[in-house]
């Protein structure tokens, strides 16, 4: 095929992932299985130690899966029916879902242009009597302005609960995403910078009364076997998912590192390109979980390129306002408009650790011979 050899490019390679630590994560699986233990015990807490360190919060709960960190985090901090909590429609659903499932009323505000995060004007004035909290979601790893959303949250007497599914390892003005706000909640769902061999996630909190709270509820509210204060969850981590996830975690700021490198790659390769590339702002370390680009032309471009072998994404085809789940609470095409722009002009290209130099620069030239038809 044009005297090349054809690629064949996942948009994130987690075989790759693997093979770099099979040995280690393979033997960690094992100490498992040969103790005995398959809920809860010494990986488990060694995990959410470490997790705390490496956000710098005091405590860490590890739970099922990122949508119960957030879902957990809402309910801890008391947010429930008629509550307002202001987020992002350019997110994965269940950031809203999370507030829904509490009782909550999604407020969307609308995003900036070039990082894709929450713009802060727009929060301040969808602020009412009944907002609660800020939802901000540190988006394809980029974190949110958190300055702004801070002095919003303090104007008004709002908690700040931080989306970081995306986005472990990133830092805002150096300081690590997860404990900057009230509560952090993070994903290990296997495609995440951070992710195991199955569901799990864990909050992250300074602040001890919440993070009792959520131990308790992700326990079915029981504190001391066969005796329940309320009505909880089961919502754990299991120490299978812990070994993996610490084997890995030695390799997350290395790796992080390297998508750092593959996104200053394409920027390089990229030049020129009728493609809006994604803003880096230097006062952040964006962690690049994806590569997003806006184009006009991101149907036909996805099938051109799938034809040469590279998988590329769309994130997010529908914006959360206007998801027929949404429907009750009214919102209209419009309503978001720099937001269901970029829903429609979002693409994402091949993003890992493990992409090669070889692959960016085929994915490259593939780009341009189209952008030259
Ligand atoms: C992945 C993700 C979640 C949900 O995490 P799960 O572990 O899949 O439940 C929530 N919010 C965002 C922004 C995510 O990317």
């Amino acid at each position: 095929m044009d005297g090349v050899k054809a690629l064949n490019i996942p948009l994130i390679d987690l075989r790759a992932q693997y093979k770099e630590l099979k040995k280690e994560i393979d033997a960690a699986m094992r100490r498992v299985l040969d103790s005995g233990v398959y809920i809860g015990g010494p990986e488990v807490e060694l995990l959410e130690k470490e997790i705390a360190a490496l956000t710098g919060a005091r405590f860490a709960i590890s739970v099922a899966n990122g949508t119960d960190a957030l879902t957990l985090a809402l309910e801890a901090a008391g947010i429930g029916a008629g509550d307002e909590v202001i987020t992002t429609a350019f997110t994965f659903f269940a950031t809203a879902e999370a507030i829904v499932r509490v009782g909550a009323i999604p407020v969307y505000a609308d995003i900036d242009t070039a990082t894709f995060n929450l713009n802060p004007d727009d929060v301040e004035a969808k602020v009412t009597p009944r907002t609660k909290a800020l939802l901000p979601v540190h988006i394809f790893g980029q974190p949110a302005d958190m300055d702004a959303l801070q002095s919003i949250a303090e104007r008004h007497n709002l908690l700040i609960i931080e989306d970081a599914c995306q986005a472990i390892g990133a830092a805002f003005k150096g300081r690590p995403v997860g404990a900057i706000g009230d509560i952090g909640c993070i994903s290990f769902f296997p495609t995440k910078n951070l992710g195991g061999y199955g569901d799990g996630g864990i909050v992250v909190t300074n602040n001890e009364a919440i993070a009792d709270r959520i131990r308790l509820l992700c326990h079915h509210g029981s504190r001391r076997k066969y005796f329940h204060e309320e009505v909880g969850y089961n919502s754990r981590l299991d120490p299978l998912q812990a070994a993996a996830l610490r084997v890995k975690l030695g390799k997350l700021h290395e790796w992080n590192e390297r998508r750092r490198e593959a996104a200053a790659y394409y920027r390089q390769g990229l030049d020129g390109l009728p493609l809006e590339l994604p803003a880096d702002p230097h006062d952040s370390r964006h962690v690049y979980h994806l590569f997003v680009a806006l184009t006009k032309d991101r149907d036909r471009l996805a099938v051109q390129l799938k034809r040469h072998g590279i998988s590329t994404g769309h994130y997010y085809p529908c914006p959360l306002h206007l998801q027929q789940a949404m429907r009750a609470f009214g919102m209209k095409r419009g309503d978001l408009p720099v937001t269901e722009r970029i829903c429609d002009l979002s693409f994402a290209l091949p993003m890992s650790p493990h992409l090669t130099r070889e692959q960016q620069d085929y994915i490259a030239d593939k780009l341009r011979r189209y952008a030259r038809r």
